[in-house]
């Protein structure tokens, strides 16, 4: 995308977004008080610029977006009431819109930024970590990737192309990952993300810990064994390190396919995410949990449109 076209696209959502905070939200205050139940979880991951809109994009290396967290906050326990996954497939007689927060990956500013804010207004949340990552420098995939584009040392169109295919379920393509490969030792020693105490800290305040693999690896793209590797791995080191189990899991990309049910319940997941966007139903599988992607930066205009443009889903 040209800068200008991104300039202008993002734009265009402020200015809707803004236009649309009444209307939206008289509209979903209706879905708050219908008769049946909805479950809204959105989804983060970080507070770096980068993940935002692309002309905001900035170092992947410093986080921010602490006063518009707070705000989203705000507004979200002011109008709707939170639940926790587990009560509403399985106990929950409460009707109308209920919303659960969940975060991706793991990343050290979630500790940071979210968990004072999401403590002060006593919001319900899940962080799903990957299993290998805590205590170490290592980076995800798609962060080696976002950090070398921003560096100009990888090309922008082909790595924004190949992160997007990724996340439709292309594997990517070997020559792509033997540039990403052969430019890993360019990338600076800097922890991205938390380690065991800091998991350990989010969980003894009440926040569900859940699983997001080993190694982040795209369970549609793994042999069976690889399959059951992952899930081993992450089911011992989370008991061994937090002494907790993986009923919560977030499938890494959002893909899976027609074996992960099985492969889910013979690990004792009870709640498996995906990023389909849409709303819940009591109804639908809680392996395959519709979320809505959020930033951290997103005004209340964009989140409620979001919300609007998935309701029917
Ligand atoms: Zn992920």
């Amino acid at each position: 995308m040209s800068r200008l076209k991104s300039i202008l696209n993002y734009a265009l959502k402020e200015l809707v977004g803004y236009g649309f905070r009444l209307v939206g939200l008289v509209y979903l205050l209706k879905f708050r008080n219908r008769n049946t139940a909805v479950l809204v979880v959105l989804n983060y991951h970080n507070f770096s610029d980068y993940s935002n809109y692309a002309i905001r994009r900035g170092s992947l290396l410093s986080s921010g977006h602490q006063a518009n967290f707070e705000k989203q906050a705000k507004w979200l326990k002011k109008h709707f009431k939170f639940v926790n996954p587990a009560n509403f497939y399985e106990h929950s007689t409460d009707n109308g819109l209920q919303v659960f927060l969940t975060f991706d990956d793991g990343y050290k500013d979630n500790i940071e930024i979210a968990f004072p804010i999401l403590d002060k207004y006593n919001l319900l949340a899940a962080f799903f970590i990957v299993s290998n990552i805590p205590g170490s420098n290592q980076w995800l995939w798609h962060d080696k990737i976002r950090y070398l584009v921003s560096t100009t040392r990888l090309e922008s169109a082909k790595s924004e192309l190949a992160l997007k295919n990724l996340n439709l379920g292309k594997e990517p393509d070997p020559l792509f990952l033997k540039e990403v490969k052969d430019l890993e030792s360019t990338l600076p020693h800097h922890r991205l993300m938390m380690n065991w105490d800091e998991i350990q800290r989010l969980k003894q305040h009440g926040f569900i810990i859940g699983s997001h693999t080993h190694t982040h690896s795209p369970l549609k793209f793994l042999s069976p064994e690889k399959r059951i590797e992952e899930m081993d791995l992450s089911r011992q080191t989370m008991a061994s390190k937090l002494n907790g189990d993986i009923s919560f899991f977030a499938y890494p990309n959002g893909l899976y396919d027609d074996n992960c049910h099985s492969l889910m319940k013979e690990y004792g997941v009870k709640y498996a995410f995906t990023t389909n966007p849409g709303f819940n139903r009591q109804n639908e599988s809680p392996l395959e949990i519709k979320r809505i992607g959020i930033n951290a930066s997103d005004s209340i205009g964009v989140l409620l449109i979001k919300l609007f443009l998935n309701s029917g889903k």
